[in-house]
């Protein structure tokens, strides 16, 4: 009980004032998506997406490897680059994590200790966690956390999805559609107002 109160004191004074933030910045993010910003010279575009697994093992890192080869083959064609690693800590716990994605996570003392076990240097960096079960998903982004869950068997376009839930995008019913919860059929699309969200993305550095 008291570990379920933690979570939910965490929730409030944690979690929310991302909130507060995100809606202050909705102005300085629109002036970003417009693109006019690359003709300021004093004005450094902002082109990184920096990213590091943790795993429950060292059996792991080929599927990390794998993912973040791929992911950053999908990002360059928003022209952002991707630099990653492997945290040097392995994680035994994400083993026996079986939670189904949702925002009741964010209650869960699960989001504490993802929150915790992150590595936040550089500041923006983007924690991937790969655990063994996450329900009937692949992967699990909630907004304004600064980490991913992927299923061990996620695919790169697994993560990139899950990166658009983070650059604020949400579900598009078009099957070929990237932000497609379900069908996401080969050749993938994103419309322009989706590239322009992952282009002015606030984890990008
Ligand atoms: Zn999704």
């Amino acid at each position: 009980m008291s570990q379920k109160l933690g979570a939910c004191a965490y929730f409030v004074f944690m979690y929310c004032p991302h909130w507060i933030w995100w809606a202050l910045g909705i102005p300085w993010r629109l002036v970003r998506m417009t693109g006019v910003l690359k003709y300021c010279p004093w004005y450094r575009q902002r082109r990184y997406v920096y990213l590091i697994f943790h795993l429950p093992n060292e059996n792991d890192e080929p599927i990390a490897s794998r993912i973040a080869r791929g992911v950053a083959t999908l990002l360059n064609k928003l022209d952002l680059n991707v630099a990653w690693e492997i945290s040097g800590t392995y994680l035994t716990e994400l083993r026996t994590f079986g939670f189904a994605c949702g925002p009741k996570l964010l209650f869960n003392p699960w989001h504490r200790w993802f929150e915790s076990h992150g590595v936040f240097s550089p500041s923006k960096a983007i924690n991937v966690y790969i655990v063994n079960t996450l329900g009937s998903k692949r992967g699990c982004a909630l907004p304004r956390t600064q980490y991913v869950l992927l299923r061990h068997d996620a695919s790169s376009k697994t993560l990139f999805h899950e990166l658009g839930h983070h650059a604020d995008l949400m579900h598009r019913r078009n099957p070929s559609n990237l932000m497609n919860p379900r069908r996401r059929t080969s050749p993938w699309i994103l419309t322009g107002y989706q590239r322009r969200m992952f282009q002015s993305a606030h984890f990008l550095m």
